[in-house]
């Protein structure tokens, strides 16, 4: 069966400390990978998911501490949303109160949104039936209230209908639904990471990237063969083309901006985070590529401190 979905989002955070804080204490994410920036160096690249991160379950920033705040608007992926058991609702409404958690109903889910310290807009829905699902708990983020990878993600465009095509024909989705001016995609049976929202906004401006925006929204490929079909499929049929495939030591990935503007990735689902150290100790020591190893204690030196 073919694995598609949401692999990974990555957005941009400012203080790198702040950041590792409200996403594994507040949030009671696992720290997978604490690596670079690939292409910067001097910036770290945090990964956040469950035990394994597994992909849809995958959350990852670039901390620029003087990156100046974006700006919402149109092209942007504008709401990351987690999953949860339902149960769970009133307990994280209270534990986000200062960040500004608001309830509501979407597709019939309960529903609250609420921002990360850089202002990222952030939702938990609540799920029934998925109590059972493995989990990483922490001390006060247990079992019962912990969150279960991606729900869904929204992405704000002046118009949808390009993207929605891509949607379906490369990424394996499926439109499901709408409500008011989104339209829901999803893969039949995938979860966590199965589901994309596309509202639709007449004339808005475009997002500015900056702290507390996303800067691009990942998809699942099983492996190269999967990843250079999908690559295919956006030349011939859809007049795009991505750039060359790039190692991130932890997937191989190809890159290229949709019509509305969203900069998406293909991710493989091979290797994972286990590959460089080891699963129980995920997240543990500063990894870096093997072309950047020469240079770690530069690196070291220069990289803000976390604690
Ligand atoms: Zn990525």
């Amino acid at each position: 069966m073919a694995r598609n979905g949401i692999h990974h989002v990555t957005a941009i955070a400012g203080n790198a400390r702040r950041n590792l804080d409200f996403y594994t204490r507040i949030l009671g994410l696992r720290l997978v990978k604490k690596t670079v920036n690939f292409d910067d160096p001097g910036a770290y690249h945090f990964y956040y998911g469950d035990e394994a991160g597994s992909p849809g379950t995958i959350l990852t920033f670039f901390p620029w501490e003087d990156a100046a705040p974006g700006r919402a608007g149109a092209g942007e992926l504008q709401e990351t949303v987690f999953r949860v058991p339902e149960g769970a609702i009133g307990f994280w409404a209270t534990r986000l109160a200062d960040y500004g958690a608001q309830r509501s109903t979407r597709f019939g889910e309960a529903m609250l949104s609420f921002r990360d310290p850089d202002g990222m807009r952030l939702a938990i829905v609540g799920l029934p039936g998925i109590e059972a699902e493995p989990a990483w708990t922490t001390a006060d983020v247990t079992a019962e209230n912990a969150i279960r990878g991606f729900h869904s993600v929204g992405l704000t465009l002046n118009g949808t209908q390009a993207t929605g095509d891509i949607l379906e024909d490369v990424f394996g989705f499926r439109e499901v639904g709408r409500e008011g001016d989104v339209t829901r995609y999803a893969v039949e049976g995938t979860s966590p990471g199965g589901i994309v929202d596309l509202r639709a906004v007449a004339g808005a401006l475009p997002a500015r990237l900056g702290r507390g925006s996303v800067h691009h929204l990942a998809f699942r490929a099983a492996d190269d063969a999967a990843e250079m079909e999908m690559v295919r499929k956006l030349a011939t049929e859809h007049g795009l083309r991505t750039t060359e495939q790039r190692n991130r030591d932890y997937f191989r990935s190809v890159y290229f901006r949709e019509p509305g503007h969203v900069l998406f990735e293909i991710a493989t689902d091979i290797p994972g985070f286990a590959v460089d150290e080891p699963a129980d100790r995920l997240g543990g020591a500063l990894k870096l590529p093997a072309f950047l190893e020469g240079h770690r204690q530069q690196i070291e030196a220069a990289l803000p401190a976390l604690a």
